[in-house]
């Protein structure tokens, strides 16, 4: 057994200056991940930092008809609430064919961004995972690679990321703001999550000691008429094979503005850049969603038993876009 110390601080001030100081010591907001990890040996952390007295619960509105999320709210407020519903459809949808009930309950906006890998070999505490023990290797590259990545993947990881949400927050360019030891900074969503590269063990840029306070959701109209579709092994509790945040402006057959963005496929929430040039003031045709879906997908490295990610990719793509149309 392992000696764990737990302290509740009751302002951000403290709880960042506890985690910057001390390399063993993590935040502990709803503790659905970092409870698990601690449980079966994969984080290693000797203190948690409680945050849930801090004052970012709150869902707020901002000039302009965007909305701040609390990074402490919960999955299963964000979700309900009626402005994110109407405004964001894709936002709430996203988090609720995320986990069970029970953990939306639970967990955090922030601590959803946050949530580590579910690749099995870096769970399991034993086998090579570059991720987990730097320099070991990448046991899922000839191993059991279904659920696995087949964009921004890399030699040294493949594994795929595991957040619904955040795939619809790439969609729609929020931004993440965070407090550290060194003040605060925003991070557009897209550059809060890094490609595994030659150093998968860092998957975002925070720094120690650097908390996650809240995340915008830009005013967009477009994002009224959003969805998020999601396909998995089973239709409640499980985490993506293919999943597309989607929203889509026709006018006139011709499309005036898109959304896309890809989970279950990529190494991080995949914004699909390649398929909305390729869609925009063009044709809103199937064969046009066709072309995009093959031209976002033409990059795809597959493994021995997740080619058929890309075809579902695709598919989905397509499904999703002529819904929109
Ligand atoms: Fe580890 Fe990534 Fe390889 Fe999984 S895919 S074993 S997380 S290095």
């Amino acid at each position: 057994m392992r000696p764990l110390s737990y302290a509740r601080p009751h302002d951000a001030a403290t709880a960042v200056a506890m985690v910057g100081r001390n390399p063993g010591a993590a935040f502990l907001a709803g503790g659905t991940t970092e409870v698990d990890l601690l449980r079966i040996g994969v984080h290693r952390h000797d203190l948690l930092v409680d945050i849930n007295e801090l004052p970012y619960r709150e869902v707020e509105e901002l000039p302009g008809g965007g909305l701040r999320l609390g990074a402490l709210s919960r999955m299963s407020d964000v979700a309900r609430d009626q402005r994110v519903m109407a405004r964001y459809p894709a936002v709430s949808q996203a988090l609720l064919l995320g986990a069970s009930e029970q953990l939306r309950n639970m967990a955090s906006i922030g601590g959803n961004l946050c949530q580590r890998v579910r690749c099995g070999y870096f769970r399991d505490g034993i086998s090579a995972c570059n991720k987990r023990d730097p320099g070991t290797g990448c046991a899922a590259l000839e191993g059991i690679n279904r659920g696995h990545a087949v964009l921004g993947t890399s030699p040294h990881c493949i594994a795929t990321h595991p957040s619904d949400l955040a795939v619809a927050l790439v969609a729609f360019d929020a931004v993440v703001h965070v407090i550290g030891p060194g003040g605060s900074r925003s991070i557009a969503i897209n550059d809060f999550y890094m490609l595994p590269g030659d150093a998968p063990e860092r998957e975002h840029p925070l720094g120690r000691g650097e908390l996650i306070v809240a995340v915008d959701l830009p005013g967009d109209v477009i994002a009224a008429r959003s969805t998020y579709v999601k396909i998995r092994d089973r239709q409640s509790y499980e985490f993506a094979l293919v999943s597309v945040a989607a929203a889509l402006e026709v006018s006139e057959g011709v499309v005036r503005d898109v959304r896309l963005a890809l989970g279950g496929v990529g190494t991080k929430p995949w914004r699909a850049t390649i398929a909305e040039e390729q869609l925009m003031d063009g044709p809103a045709t199937q064969e046009a969603f066709e072309r995009a879906a093959a031209a976002e997908l033409s990059a795809a490295e597959v493994r021995e038993h997740n080619a058929f990610k890309v075809p579902l990719a695709q598919r989905a793509i397509v499904r999703v876009l002529a819904g929109a149309a």
